[in-house]
């Protein structure tokens, strides 16, 4: 067990630190950093994971929101200047296309924004080579979902479209102070072929998939009423994609979700010529 560090937790910030060293060893040793590779951490806290990840990488980029904590690092690392840039910042603000090289990124999140920090990450993904993350396990089984399981949603459909993800290990709250709540999961996503092709129009897929998942219990038949199609636009779809729509939006695979865009779009774009 690592020493306790006197810090009041923020409950705002998600802050449940790791407190089992072998645990956050294990942790890393997932990431396979070499010596000369960058890594981001996401919430470094105290940096239990920080200080392991000097031992590997070349330089730690570390993000974090509570300035204490940042004062505290910048202490506690005073030695590892040069291979650390701590930035106190907030992770869902930060552009991070300021980033030249591809790195690998790490982080025991914080459970209220996991998902939204994961969104973020996805519109910078030429930036990551791989990137390894604690979460609750109910978020990592909704991110590794597929088709016609209740877990599978939008969020399933966003991340594996650009990364292939699967779960590592559960961890129990007693490895982490204060202990959450819930179980943990450790998930490794990797990036994957591209699957949209140069004529697609994410946003239209983004919009499309939202709208399939607004009513979970409704038949994608009602819920894609809320697009500006006709009733014969949508037979026609049905027809050209082989889609019935009497089933509900989580029997649909991404590529069935792909197939579905190109066919609305090009309706859409007739009726706007
Ligand atoms: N990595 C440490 C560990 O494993 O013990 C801390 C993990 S704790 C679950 C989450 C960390 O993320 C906290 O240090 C918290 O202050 C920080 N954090 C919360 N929201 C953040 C945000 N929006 N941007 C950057 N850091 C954030």
């Amino acid at each position: 067990m690592m020493r306790i560090v006197k810090h009041k937790k923020r409950k705002k910030y998600g802050q449940h630190f790791l407190k089992d060293e072998r645990v956050a060893e294990k942790i890393v040793s997932f990431a396979d950093i070499r010596r000369n590779e960058i890594v981001l951490e996401i919430g470094p806290g105290k940096g239990v994971l920080t200080s392991i990840l000097f031992k590997y990488a070349r330089k730690v980029i570390a993000i974090e929101i509570d300035n204490e904590l940042v004062r505290y690092l910048e202490r506690r690392f005073s030695n590892e200047a040069q291979n650390l840039n701590l930035i106190h910042e907030d992770i869902l603000k930060y552009d991070l296309s300021i980033i030249s090289e591809r790195i690998k990124v790490i982080g025991n999140l914080p459970y209220s924004i996991g998902t939204r920090i994961i969104m973020h990450l996805i519109n910078y993904r030429e930036k990551f080579s791989e990137m390894l993350f604690m979460l609750q396990k109910e978020v990592a089984e909704r991110l590794v979902a597929s088709p016609g399981t209740k877990d599978y949603g939008s969020l399933s459909i966003f991340i594996q479209l650009y990364f292939s993800v699967e779960i590592l290990m559960n961890i129990p709250p007693k490895s982490f102070s204060p202990p959450p709540k819930v179980f943990s999961a450790l998930v490794k996503i990797k990036p994957k072929k591209q699957l949209f092709k140069r004529s697609d129009n994410p946003e239209l897929f983004y919009k499309i998939v939202k709208i399939a998942f607004s009513h979970r219990r409704k038949k994608l038949r009602n819920n894609l009423k809320a697009l500006p199609l006709l009733d014969h636009d949508l037979k026609k779809v049905s027809l050209e994609t082989g889609i019935n729509f009497d089933v509900r939006g989580e029997m649909l695979s991404i590529k069935e979700y792909l197939k579905l865009t190109r066919s609305i779009g090009k309706i859409i774009k007739k009726s706007c010529k």
